[in-house]
């Protein structure tokens, strides 16, 4: 334990945060608000709250400073990471002096210094107490990530910090809140130069960064689709030809990705996780990829460009100590290799320690990547962003980059985010090559071409409140009692008009008083499901409906989860013309398109494309989710997967929330109890008595985007005759100037119905088109 501590001690000595102690500390007790910037590695997560402590804050001792020290995360991976090293450091249990908080987990006590904690734990705090009286002080972590939580929270700390330092000087029993913003990149402009935010600049601290040289590859040519097959290959070459040292491989983040170049692609058992293989197995693997590990050369066949950056900080020897060092580390003699010419064979056989890390693996799993590799292995991690900047990765030399990204983005019209495999910006790709230069020189492998990469890469990536659909966003800050939006002091400010046209939305969806725009009970009690406020409005629909029925089941309410996660996710219908379309013109794709058809009409509803939707998902989920299933009715399996796994998450979430207020109608929420199996189970295609419920819940989730036809039925009737069946059917809605159209692909399009509920607009060159449309009744 001792050694283990000595050896920690020596590392933090290392950091090149420490010799800054000083100065931050100074720069805190004489602003109120401080901006820390330094690259990823530099020791701020770790060591400012550190700091911090040792000056006194989070102790009963000083008054001033009794309050707890509050670090928030973007995400849970980093929050509980962090909190564990930092206990370490401190030698600490974990829970005691150091814990953490993250949804449905906690660990603090009430001795409680340091808590590390996601940004969503604070908001939920806030709403709690505004003033935020149990801190001292608030580290915002990861800001240049401009997560919409980090972003409100900015806007709220704003005003918090001069409320706090008012009442500091009413009376000394009020102690002041510090506040420090901490980012790993210069992109802090818009927190230093927004007068709106704050009025006069805080101070800017800048670490010196200390990044060893790391030496840029790019791919002659941009693989577009297969990526993780060349990460894959890229990961074989390296392993067989480059000197040791950690390969960090930033993949997309969807399951399957990290699965293919994960564990499983060399071998191993994924659920084991362990990723632990023999020689034997990777070589076996190799052989059948031949034409990759050729001998020759991993630097002309399929690389291009050569680009060094960083290397700031450091002198020629101090480089090549490093390099020197980080051999040794691994119990190499660089000078037998280098003497010998032959790497490959002096180095003898090296087994693989593979290990997955992304945002929803559980802990353990990703605590993983922390402890040391087991001796005479390659470390190599398959990562999601979450190791771009919050985490930091032990003995990492070499990086591969698919340059892609999970990203959220604003679909118009149905107010829905979706996320969506992106190019990240050039910054984040600046941020993946760093990762490879922190314990030596090192290498990044970029699987895109420089030129790819100048003329299709964004400088950075949007903040994400410019991506998100603005009525969650509203409706979650009238929660914390933010009762003017549109003044909000947001770091980079959404447009007025849009804030505006949330606000309306919300007041359709009965959610905010129309005059006063003040929190209605239900909009109370949608801003406590984690969800889009039209899907909680649409289950709380259906849970009013349960709750004044005097023999309510759950029924319902399963039909009206399931409803929502199949409207979350993209249609599950193979589109017909595309099925035809690959079997060319023949008699062949006429058949096939007959019998897509025939199986779509299966399940298709009358009412519409969101029962439709659902009816597909109880037949996939009854069908034990099977495969044959969506290859017999022509339907996308992914999509189905992807509602399914929604659907299970939001049985749990609605029965907790449904637990967790049963009884409380302070909360807005009628006493209903429900169990979450129950909610999720497989079920049937709805009964139609089911659909005309699920059809006013609908209407009520989407009450703002309600068309009426503008013609008679007979007027439609007899331009369709005339038409030839097609006919374009104008309808009017309440929000648009224009008319629009039902999307010719929607199972409503040939019986025009008088009134539809549309969840999506689609604009084309010719028209704009209502797509994801129910038949609803006339009020
Ligand atoms: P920053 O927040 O500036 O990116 P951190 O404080 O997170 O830096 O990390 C500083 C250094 O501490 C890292 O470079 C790494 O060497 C070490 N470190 C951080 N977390 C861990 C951990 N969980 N296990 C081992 N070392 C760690
Ligand atoms: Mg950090």
């Amino acid at each position: 334990d001792d050694r283990a501590s000595k050896h920690i001690d020596k590392a933090r000595s290392g950091l090149p945060i420490i010799g800054m102690e000083q100065e931050v500390m100074e720069a805190v007790s004489e602003n109120d608000v401080v901006v820390l910037c330094g690259e990823t590695g530099c020791g701020k997560t770790t060591q400012v709250p550190q700091f911090l402590y040792e000056a006194g804050y989070g102790c009963k001792d000083f008054p001033e400073r009794a309050g707890m020290i509050g670090v928030t995360q973007p995400r849970r991976v980093a929050a509980v990471s962090t909190a564990t090293r930092v206990a370490a450091e401190l030698n600490t249990p974990l829970g005691a002096v150091v814990g953490y908080q993250v949804r449905y987990d906690r660990r603090v006590d009430p001795g409680t210094s340091v808590k590390f904690m996601t940004d969503g734990i604070l908001m939920r705090e806030v709403q709690e107490d505004f003033l935020l009286r149990r801190y001292s002080v608030i580290v915002i972590d990861e800001a240049h990530e401009r997560s919409l939580n980090t972003d409100i929270l900015l806007g709220l700390l704003s005003r918090i910090v001069p409320l706090r330092r008012q009442l500091a000087q009413e009376s000394a029993a009020n102690p002041p809140l510090k506040l420090i913003i901490m980012s790993a990149t210069l992109r802090i402009e818009d927190f230093l130069s927004n007068k709106r935010l704050f009025q006069t600049p805080p101070p800017l601290i800048q670490v010196a960064a200390r990044q060893f040289p790391v030496t840029v590859h790019f791919s002659k040519r941009t693989e577009l689709h297969n990526f993780s097959d060349a990460a894959y290959k890229k990961v074989c070459k390296i392993h067989r030809q480059l000197p040791p040292g950690g390969v960090l491989v930033f993949m997309t983040g969807q399951r399957e990705d990290l699965d293919e170049v994960g564990p499983a692609a060399f071998g191993g058992d994924a659920a084991e996780q362990a990723g632990e293989l023999g020689t034997g197995e990777l070589e076996a693997e190799e052989d059948e990829n031949a034409e990759v590990v050729s001998e020759e050369d991993l630097e002309t066949d399929d690389e291009e460009e050569v680009v060094v950056m960083g290397g700031a900080g450091f002198t020629p020897e101090q480089i090549a100590d490093a390099e020197e060092h980080f051999e040794a580390s691994l119990g190499i003699d660089l000078n037998a290799l280098k003497e010998s010419g032959k790497p490959d064979e002096a180095r003898g056989p090296m087994s693989v320690h593979v290990l997955p890390l992304y945002a929803m693996l559980p802990q353990a799993a990703q605590a993983r990547v922390f402890s040391p590799c087991p001796a005479g292995h390659r470390l190599i991690v398959v990562a999601t962003n979450v190791a771009e900047t919050s985490l930091t990765i032990p003995g990492i030399r070499y990086v591969v980059d698919a340059g892609r990204a999970k990203q959220k983005m604003l679909e118009e019209g149905g107010g829905m985010a979706r996320y969506e495999v992106r190019w990240i910006s050039k910054a984040s790709a600046e941020q993946r090559a760093g990762r490879a230069g922190r314990t030596g020189p090192g290498h990044c492998y970029r699987l895109f071409s420089s030129a790819h990469f100048n003329d299709t890469f964004p400088q950075h990536t949007p903040p994400e409140i410019l991506n998100t659909a603005l009525e969650g966003v509203v409706l979650a800050m009238k929660a914390m009692a933010v009762d003017k939006v549109v003044h909000f002091p947001f770091p980079t400010p959404p447009e007025r008009a849009a804030l505006i046209a949330a606000e309306r939305c919300l007041v359709a969806l009965s959610a905010l008083a129309p005059a006063s725009l003040a929190l209605t009970a239900m909009g109370k009690a949608m801003a406590r499901f984690p969800i889009t406020p039209r899907h909680a409005r649409m289950l709380l629909q259906v849970v009013h409906d349960a709750a004044t029925t005097p023999q309510h089941s759950a029924a319902p309410l399963a039909y009206a989860v399931a409803l929502a996660a199949a409207l979350s996710a993209e249609s599950p219908f193979v589109h017909i013309d595309s099925i035809a379309a690959e079997e060319g013109d023949g008699e062949a794709a006429k058949r096939l398109r007959q019998r897509a058809g025939a199986a779509h009409a299966q399940l298709r509803s009358s009412f519409g494309d969101a029962i439709s939707a659902l009816n597909a998902l109880c037949g996939y989920e009854s069908a034990g989710r099977s495969e044959a299933f969506c290859r017999d009715h022509f339907l996308h399996a992914r999509n189905l997967r992807e509602m399914a796994a929604l659907r299970a998450q939001l049985a749990r979430i609605v029965a907790q929330q449904l637990a967790a207020t049963a009884g409380g109608p302070e909360a807005g929420l009628p006493s209903l109890k429900v169990d979450a199996r129950e909610l999720a189970k497989a079920l049937a295609p709805p009964p139609q008595k089911l659909v005309k419920q699920l059809q006013r819940a609908i209407a009520a989730g989407w009450a703002d985007q309600v068309a009426r036809r503008v013609r008679s039925t007979e007027h439609v009737a007899s331009a369709a005759e005339k038409a030839g069946g097609k006919r374009a059917v104008r309808y009017r809605t309440c929000t648009l100037e224009e008319d629009v159209f039902l999307h010719p692909n929607s199972g409503v399009h040939r019986a025009a119905p008088q009134f539809a509920v549309y969840t999506q607009l689609v604009r084309t060159e010719k028209r704009p088109y209502m797509a994801g449309l129910t038949e609803i009744e006339p009020q």
